[in-house]
């Protein structure tokens, strides 16, 4: 891999020189989606001028190029998070739509009533309310472990909502609303101790540090494409086999079915099983280069810089008069939460978008954890590794005038 260079890096991402506001554009909305390198865009455009057709059914050259293209994609998720084989991996829209499939196929086959389900006060909207729709349905109830002053999990507090009645245990290895990393590996051992099933929400995890998901011991693991430098409507599912061939279609249609008759359908082992109709081809294929840039600039050196960004992000931030950090957690990765004294998370918002700066301010889809600070909302900046100590300082001049006036 090429030496570590932002400044250089950027330069692979032609919306970045795009003005905004008629100034240079400061995108620190990363947690929301991620900006597209060159070698995205342009993978996409060949395979819709070379490649394009539909998948596994046809038999011709153009149905073969785009089937191949397709599964290459597939072997590119499966070795950037290190699953044990292609076959583990279920293409998805996104970590949404992937905790839906976990809930909808594994749990309505083996959540009961008065099973428990364990979350985490982290969690984002995508992996509490498929979760509460398992429990109404089935009588089963949702336990939440809480976090501490930092926004970090209190272990004890999660160990004691373990026991016999745990089928499973859903947290994010990243939350995107105050960026801490949870332990996961801890949080995996422990649940797998009571004989819980674990699912990994990874979305804000995979654009920040290397996942080898046999090394967490998850049993799933899901994440956005959109958030990684990969198109939107394109994410993945990785799955233990054992589970993923025990576990039954939760959408019925064509590419899923072995066998048709107006009796009794069977169905393909997985990944086909979890894939009915006509997938989002080109964008899995677009996901597949992603992948492939990012390894290219290396996941490690991403996760370092990273780090320093982090650091110098949190003291010049801290630097601002009347500006309160939500989330310091020690172990924390990609963002800056925070709000001003006197004024309005959409105030700030505005105010900085007017200076070419994208930060988000709201909710975060994350209501209960920005209410267990006592908040409604906070404005949140999100880093990439084609930010620069330069962005921060542009945040950090924006957010001085706009409390001091100067
Ligand atoms: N989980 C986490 C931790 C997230 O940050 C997000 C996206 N903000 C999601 C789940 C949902 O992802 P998507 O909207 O791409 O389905």
């Amino acid at each position: 891999s090429r030496i570590f260079e932002p400044n250089v890096l950027k330069k692979d991402f032609p919306i970045l020189s795009e003005p905004v506001r008629g100034k240079r554009l400061v995108w620190l909305d990363n947690a929301a989606t991620t900006q597209k390198p060159r070698a995205v865009i342009d993978r996409l455009s060949f395979f819709y001028e070379h490649e394009n057709s539909n998948i596994h059914r046809a038999a011709h050259t153009l149905a073969a190029k785009a089937t191949d293209a397709y599964e290459a994609a597939r072997e590119t998720v499966r070795r950037f998070i290190n699953a044990p084989s292609a076959r583990d991996i279920v293409f998805v829209r996104g970590t949404t739509e992937g905790i839906n499939l976990v809930a909808q196929s594994w749990g309505r086959r083996n959540v009961r009533e008065g099973d428990e389900i364990v979350i985490t006060w982290l969690e984002h909207h995508a992996n509490i309310v498929p979760w509460q729709q398992l429990c109404s349905e089935k009588g089963a109830r949702l336990r939440v472990a809480p976090v501490d002053d930092r926004g970090q999990v209190i272990l004890e507090e999660y160990e004691k909502l373990l026991g016999p009645r745990t089928r499973l245990v859903s947290f994010t290895q990243v939350s995107n609303a105050l960026g801490t990393i949870t332990p996961a590996v801890d949080m995996i051992d422990m649940a797998h101790r009571h004989g819980a099933v674990v699912l990994l929400d990874g979305a804000q995890a995979v654009s920040h540090m290397p996942v080898d998901v046999q090394a967490l011991g998850c049993d799933f693991f899901v994440f956005s494409g959109h958030k990684v430098f990969a198109p939107t409507g394109i994410g993945a599912v990785f799955g233990r086999a054992e589970l993923l061939e025990a576990m039954p279609p939760w959408q019925g249609g064509g590419n899923m079915i072995q066998d048709v008759t107006f009796e009794r359908t069977t169905y393909q082992p997985p990944p086909a099983r979890f894939e009915a109709g006509t997938g989002n081809i080109a964008d899995a294929v677009g996901l597949g280069a992603a992948l492939d840039w990012l390894t290219r600039v290396g996941v490690h050196n991403v996760e370092r810089y990273e780090h320093e960004l982090l650091e110098y992000g949190t003291n010049a931030l801290l630097a601002v008069p009347g500006l309160t950090l939500i989330g310091t957690a020690p172990q924390k990765a990609g963002v800056l939460s925070f709000v001003l004294d006197g004024k309005k998370t959409e105030e700030v918002g505005g105010l900085l978008d007017q200076e070419g700066i994208a930060v988000r301010s709201g909710h975060h889809c994350a209501q209960p954890i920005l209410r267990r600070f006592g908040l409604e909302a906070t404005v949140r900046a999100s880093l990439a590794p084609y930010n620069t100590c330069e962005d921060i300082d542009a945040l950090a001049r924006a957010l001085h005038r706009l409390q001091t006036g100067r």
